[in-house]
């Protein structure tokens, strides 16, 4: 067969099959952690107004500058969502929440677009969840973070895990350190590559960040902003730091580790696996935002999140064959036949699901020993037979699969039965 004429976009993909389970079970979990540590639930619109990317992201990055999906509409100019902190700060200054009970905690589930180049572990839409304390400046917020995506990943049995955490200071001392990158870079100029020249203009921090080997060699021996931080951003740090101690959670201080989003300010931090053969595929990345709302328009309110990314998640749980229990295989099956039978299946089985006990069903099927035969690959224990006479008559068979012996009972009797012989079932194995 020839190629299909139509397919997904370059670097999207579908999910379904296992690929969905997986992105379940991360939902789930994310979903147990931010009921625990109450996190309400945001999902903020696909779209948002370029602008707030440009000013939000920063002009200067790779985000802004290459990767976004933009297009004009009636004089709008939109861009497909690249990340979550800008969205959701907008939405904590536009919806004022402000006024509830300081710190707010929001996080998120949802896909996220950049016109990346497509390669392992890099997609054009790749779905992300995040977490964002906004509201409060004190450290022990930023540890609380780290230890939630710590923990998920963890409770995803993800093993051989490594935080990656720096500072890249504030507004106070970020200068200073900038000014000694940059006269640093400037020297060594003729040797580094055509983005970190640009970079050099925009942003030298950002050179800092550069994967080119001949780039990483002069990083190796640039300043470092740790002996630059002044004593309040120094002391964050350090706090940071002492509770990962206290928690046994595994860190490795990364002074290049500035993330590639200009809103950042005191702590960045990235969580890797450590055999992993791609070091720059991070699991999750986040950091301190005390300037975003500012930046945008609002009163200053720091804050402090990060985003983890599915697709890179569920690759790792594959690779570390993390197994997957989520289709609970139903113990009763429902067989069926004859346009009577059917319609009295279709009742039966909203019967079933209201008492909360799984069936197993080929409601289409016209055959009875396709419908047993499905029966046994599911591993059903038992299964109901509403045949011709049976409808007629309102009764049904109920087959033990194991023993082999049948009984026909009246159909307004068999949830009960069915019931009763579940737990007898559940005590025997
Ligand atoms: P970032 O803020 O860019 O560090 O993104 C946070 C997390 O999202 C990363 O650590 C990745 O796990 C994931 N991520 C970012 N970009 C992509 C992409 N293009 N494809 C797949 N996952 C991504």
């Amino acid at each position: 067969m020839g190629r299909l004429k139509f397919q997904t976009p370059t670097g999207m993909h579908d999910i379904v099959g296992e690929e969905e389970k997986y992105f379940q079970k991360i939902f789930d979990i994310c979903q147990k952690i931010a009921n625990f540590y109450r996190f309400e639930r945001i999902e903020t619109p696909i779209l948002e107004q370029t602008a707030l990317f440009t000013k939000g992201v920063g002009n200067a990055t790779d985000i802004v500058q290459k990767q976004m999906f933009t297009f004009n509409s009636n004089g709008d100019s939109l861009t497909l969502r690249p990340e979550g902190t800008a969205p959701v700060m907008r939405a904590y200054l536009q919806l004022g929440m402000k006024s509830l009970p300081q710190p707010v905690k929001l996080w998120y589930f949802g896909p996220f677009f950049r016109k990346e180049r497509p390669q392992f572990g890099r997609f054009r839409q790749f779905w992300q969840f995040g977490f964002e304390i906004i509201g409060n400046k004190s450290p022990v917020l930023d540890s609380l973070i780290l230890q939630i995506f710590y923990n998920l990943l963890k409770e995803l049995n993800l093993k051989d895990l490594i935080v990656e955490i720096n500072s890249i200071g504030c507004s106070n001392c970020r200068p200073h350190f900038k000014r000694a990158l940059l006269s640093y870079f400037k020297a060594r100029q003729k040797s580094l590559c055509q983005d970190c020249k640009k970079r050099l203009k925009e942003n030298p921090l950002r050179i800092l960040d550069c994967k080119q080997e001949k780039c990483r060699q002069i990083i190796s021996q640039a300043p470092q902003i740790l002996d630059y931080l002044c004593e309040e951003c120094h002391n964050h740090l350090k706090e940071v730091l002492e509770f990962c101690d206290e928690i046994s959670i595994p860190y490795s201080l990364n002074p290049y580790l500035v993330r590639g989003l200009d809103y950042y300010t005191k702590t960045t931090f990235e969580i890797f696996e450590t055999k992993s053969e791609n070091k720059n595929l991070a699991l999750v990345g986040g950091g301190r935002y005390d300037n975003l709302a500012k930046i945008l328009g609002g009163v200053s309110t720091p804050a402090v999140g990060g985003a983890g990314g599915v697709e890179r998640i569920v690759i790792l749980m594959k690779k570390q064959k993390e197994k997957l229990n989520l289709f609970y295989q139903p113990k009763v099956f429902l067989a069926q036949l004859g346009k009577l039978a059917k319609r009295k299946s279709l009742i039966l089985l909203e019967e079933f699901r209201k008492s909360k006990i799984l069936v197993g069903e080929l409601i289409s099927s016209e055959s009875l020993k396709s419908q047993l035969d499905r029966a046994n690959k599911m591993g059903a224990r038992y299964v109901l037979i509403l045949g011709q006479k049976e409808a007629l008559r309102d009764e049904i068979i109920i087959k033990d699969m194991k023993t082999g012996t049948q009984k026909t009972i009246k159909l307004d009797k068999v949830v009960k039965e069915i019931k009763k012989r579940l737990k007898n079932y559940a005590s025997e194995s």
